[in-house]
């Protein structure tokens, strides 16, 4: 017996698509559906058979969104070297497709995965770490979301171009490090000089040391 075929999916991000046409133009992508949505099966048609390549649960189970990310619905998988989900008499002549290539789809698909909403602590972190920034010329924020590690990093950078300061960072761990070598003026380095040896005579004499301002929780 021949293997079984795989169905025209593709993982993206951790996430599986469909990809389908309408017609038969572009390549659409369909999302699986989301808990509570409107769901529906590879073979969306009601008296289609089955393609035998394909294993018939993994054509029939209803786990797919009604739509295309663009909107389209009565979409339909794109063929791949075993054809289509169904039996066909273009089985066999077409080409498989491999990439999505409707431009709406993709342009959707980009918006859901480069910009993660700001989260409301966003703003307020990145002035207190501005703040920070401009007087140790370093900033240690803890317990970043993981989605909202890249959004300080990035709102960080933008505000101390537009102070002049150069900006290093680095995020991972649910951290945020950021240090500037030019954000303090000669008298505040002088300062934070001091205070940095102050804090290594504490540690040193055994006493305890309190937790510095330019390391903070997110929230
Ligand atoms: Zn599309």
């Amino acid at each position: 017996m021949a293997t079984t075929a795989t169905p025209n999916t593709i993982a993206i991000h951790g996430r599986s698509y469909v990809l389908a046409w309408v017609g038969a133009n572009a390549a659409h992508l369909v999302a699986e559906a989301a808990a509570g949505d409107e769901a529906r099966a590879i073979i969306g048609h009601a008296g289609a058979e089955p393609n035998p390549a394909y294993d018939v649960d993994d054509v029939t189970a209803a786990s797919w969104s009604a739509r295309t990310l663009c909107g389209r619905d009565d979409w339909f998988m794109c063929p791949t070297e075993a054809g289509r989900a169904f039996v066909s008499m273009w089985n066999g002549r077409e080409d498989a497709v491999l990439a999505p290539s409707c431009k709406r789809c993709l342009a959707i698909l980009d918006k859901q995965f480069a910009a993660p909403d700001p989260a409301e602590r966003l703003g307020w972190n990145v002035i207190r770490a501005m703040e920070q920034l401009g007087e140790w010329g370093c900033v240690h924020v803890l317990g970043v979301p993981a989605d909202q590690a890249e959004l300080l990093r990035k709102r960080l950078r933008a505000e101390a171009r537009q102070r002049g300061w150069k900006f290093q960072s680095r995020v991972g761990d649910g951290q945020l490090i950021a240090t500037s070598e030019n954000a303090l003026s000669a008298e505040r380095r002088e300062l934070v000089m001091a205070e940095s040896m102050r804090r290594i005579q504490v540690v040193n004499s055994g006493a305890q040391l309190g937790e510095p301002a330019w390391r903070f929780p997110w929230s």
